[in-house]
């Protein structure tokens, strides 16, 4: 029967679909971490929905909070009116997430997908400044749609859309210029030349680990450096934490390590905790200069994606205990990793931070090799980097420690075939 359904997928879907062939197989159920397919095999999840279920897929403590919420009629969709799910999502994630690091936002619900969100923070950002030009990172990703796809540091991407997009600048990334050339004293200096024809920016975009650009890690002081030029310009800080948000780098913002205070706060992915489309931009109070009205979207906090995360926050956020318990796997990761690549010479780069990690290949051969192998052997990797030449690690933050196990000797034992 798979076969014959495959075919239908092949005749029905656009031409576009991706992970349908990276992963051909059909998959009918999930739970934790394994996905199982129709004919029966169990793949390990090392892709999480590309970052989305830190949680493990179908987490039950988090599916009995959206049964209750179903079971009682309460208001699913109800475009942006107060629902006691919303208020209740708000009032929590203050107490629980943005006061116990003092840090203090207003919530703008926005459409259901990364980009909507990453689109309504550069919207903000230019009404806020009156101005136009947004610095973002090379290899950065902020989204398909063409706000978001503007300000992403990949030229493929922004091709594929066949218009001229502009309104960005793109700066090197972190180390980028050499160990010698700091790239945000090196943004500071041509802000400041008028001759450099770079116009002032209306915000900084940055990830603090790019995900989709290779698992790139910055680092503590230059992200400092870059949060300094971004308000001596007067431009918005903003961090896209749509990727490494919720948890991935061991904390629930990625950019807590780095005492950083983001101007916006970009959210998605992870943050329903179930897979369920939610976005937020979280919003410095002195710069919600939204008009009511002025940003709408049918989609804008579904109440039963407000539920679950809500239920997830609860869940994993109160104390330290889960954040530590995410270093540590990660540790186990890094470590296990890095004895792979010191196997082979050291000829291979391992990078990441908390449970984001990539093994970078340094050909796109090895790694298509590699992961295709590793599926084969019942496990789903994906790649990134410029050239897809990255193995990219996110699996569930609550993954048990044999499957994340089992997962890396699968890995390994792919990797090894592909070098044969
Ligand atoms: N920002 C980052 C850092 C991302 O990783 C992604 C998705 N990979 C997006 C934005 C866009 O999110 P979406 O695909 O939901 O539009």
């Amino acid at each position: 029967n798979t076969p014959r359904k495959m075919q239908a997928l092949d005749a029905l879907e656009s031409n576009v679909r991706s992970y349908s062939r990276s992963f051909p197989a059909i998959f009918s159920r999930a739970r934790g971490s394994i996905m199982l397919t129709e004919d029966g095999r169990n793949v390990v999840d090392f892709l999480s929905g590309a970052g989305t279920l830190n949680y493990g897929h179908n987490n039950h403590r988090i599916k009995a909070a959206i049964a209750d919420y179903l079971e009682s009629d309460a208001v699913v969709h109800g475009l942006d009116m107060a629902t006691p799910a919303k208020i209740d999502f708000m009032e929590l994630f203050n107490s629980v997430i943005l006061a116990k690091r003092n840090l203090e936002y207003r919530f703008q619900f926005t459409g259901p997908t990364g980009a909507n969100a990453i689109e309504a923070a550069i919207k903000l950002a230019r009404k806020v400044t009156g101005r136009q030009n947004i610095i973002s990172f090379t290899n950065g990703y902020h989204g398909m749609s063409l706000g978001a796809m503007a300000a992403s540091g990949n030229r493929a991407y922004r091709t594929a859309s066949g218009v001229a997009l502009s309104g960005a600048t793109f700066m090197p990334y972190d180390g980028y210029l050499g160990p010698d050339v700091d790239t945000a004293d090196y943004l500071q200096k041509v802000l400041a030349d008028e001759s450099s024809g770079i116009d002032c920016p209306a915000a900084i975009l940055v990830e603090t680990v790019q995900g989709e650009g290779g698992i790139n890690v910055a680092g503590r002081e230059w992200l400092q450096s870059v949060q300094a030029v971004a308000n001596s310009a007067g431009a918005l800080f903003i961090v896209d934490d749509v990727q490494m948000g919720c948890g991935r780098t061991g904390h629930f913002f990625s950019f807590e390590f780095a005492n950083l205070s983001p101007d916006l706060v970009v959210l998605s992915k992870s943050l329903s905790g179930y897979g369920l489309p939610l976005s937020m931009v979280l919003i410095k109070k002195e710069f919600d200069a939204w008009q009511p009205g002025e940003h709408t979207g049918t989609f804008r906090g579904n109440n039963l994606a407000l539920v679950s995360a809500m239920a997830a926050i609860d869940l994993y956020w109160r104390d330290e205990t889960f954040a530590q318990e995410v270093l540590r796997l990660g540790e186990f990761m890094r470590r296990r990793l890095e004895t792979v690549a010191v196997k082979h010479g050291n000829s291979f780069a391992v990078r990441g931070r908390g449970m984001a990690f990539g093994f970078d290949c340094q050909m796109p051969e090895i790694a298509a090799a590699t992961t295709r192998g590793a599926f084969e052997k019942g496990l789903m990797v994906e790649r990134c980097g410029p050239v897809d030449q990255v193995v990219k690690f996110l699996p569930a933050l609550t993954i048990d420690f044999e499957t994340l196990d089992h997962g890396l000797e699968i890995f390994e034992q792919a990797l090894n075939e592909a070098l044969k």
